[in-house]
């Protein structure tokens, strides 16, 4: 195993982090689809991790589901849960131990406090009115606190969330490279201290995608737009954990004709009602190269054959409008 080109050059390791929280939609195709294809239009690895940290929306029949649905659009993986690996479990519910690890060292060094802020506190700044996509700026309420006033707090019943300090203003900005929009310099501070551990123990997203990108040596990370604001404060957990952070690169979401976003209510446009309603796979592949701008015109085509033309400038800026009649169109080109 080699992950150096000809020429020197690092191959980067790319990955596919879906939650197996429902089925695999359109939108999620195109984000895995050009994921695969940054990466191995480069020639660089593959990793599949399950982002099974929420018990009660996990399934493990959908997680089942992601390996057939990526299988039928012959996007493949190196290492994953079905496949194994130098950075086994490739399942989030089974890499705890590296979170506490983690965690514990934040805290050692006096980046990490509890919160008990109660749901329904947090739920009052929810509806603020400049709450964004990543949810309000949590407001440091707890980040004072002494040790007896947490224990004061415990000895109540309450237990705490841990948040990481990320104070406006302090530590300044991040800076990662986004490979349509070129260098960035962000704040984390539009997240205020968010947290690593939610008070009933389970490990925040924001938390265990960095230690497990880190771990699992990956070196490119490909996305919903919507999470670039959650990147800056990805990007300090990396440096404060000692780790270089990827490369990114966020991509336009798939959305339907009022604007929203392709979610679980678009249930006819998931992979497998679509392959139900008799979508051939390279019908969504070449419906969605382009949509990204590779092909001049929507035509059947297999993934490996975008592979030449994958170029992160070509894609669109903004939302990508997925039609009424999609159906239609795919079952046209399949
Ligand atoms: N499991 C996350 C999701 O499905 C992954 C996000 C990421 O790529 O960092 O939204
Ligand atoms: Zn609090």
């Amino acid at each position: 195993m080699t992950n150096t080109s000809g020429n020197g050059a690092k191959l980067p390791r790319g990955r596919f982090a879906p939650s197996p929280t429902g089925f695999i939609h359109l939108g999620n195709a195109w984000s895995f689809l050009l994921a695969w294809l940054a990466c191995r239009s480069r020639g660089g690895q593959m990793v599949l991790r399950m982002e099974d940290l929420d018990p009660q929306r996990s399934r493990p029949e959908f997680a089942q589901a992601i390996l057939r649905d990526l299988s039928w659009l012959v996007l493949d993986w190196d290492e994953g849960p079905d496949k194994g690996g130098p950075h086994a479990p490739y399942v989030q519910s089974g890499r705890s131990h590296l979170y506490e690890e983690a965690v514990a060292r934040l805290r050692a060094e006096g980046l990490v406090y509890p919160c008990y802020c109660t749901r329904k506190e947090l739920r009052a700044l929810a509806s603020a009115p400049h709450a964004g996509e990543a949810g309000p700026a949590y407001p440091g309420t707890c980040a004072g606190l002494s040790e007896e006033e947490c224990r004061a707090r415990e000895a109540f019943g309450r237990r705490p969330a841990l948040r990481l300090r990320c104070p406006p203003g302090e530590g300044g900005e991040e800076r990662f490279v986004d490979l349509a929009r070129g260098e960035l310099c962000l704040s984390p501070a539009g997240l205020g201290d968010f947290a690593v551990r939610r008070s009933d123990h389970v490990w925040a997203y924001q938390l265990a995608v960095v230690v497990d990108d880190a771990a699992m040596g990956v070196t490119q990370v490909v996305r919903g737009e919507d999470l670039l604001d959650s990147t800056p404060g990805q990007v300090r957990l990396f440096r404060l954990l000692g780790h270089v952070p990827p490369e990114f690169l966020h991509v336009p979401l798939l959305v339907d004709e009022e604007g929203e976003r392709l979610a679980k209510r678009h249930a006819s446009l998931t992979l497998a009602a679509l392959r139900e309603a008799g979508v051939a796979p390279e019908a969504v592949v070449g419906w969605l190269g382009r949509a990204a701008g590779f092909l001049p015109a929507p035509a059947p085509c297999a993934a490996r054959d975008l592979l030449p033309l994958f170029v992160p400038g070509l894609l669109p800026r903004g939302p990508v409008t997925v039609p009424k009649d999609i159906l239609e169109r795919l079952r046209a080109l399949s």
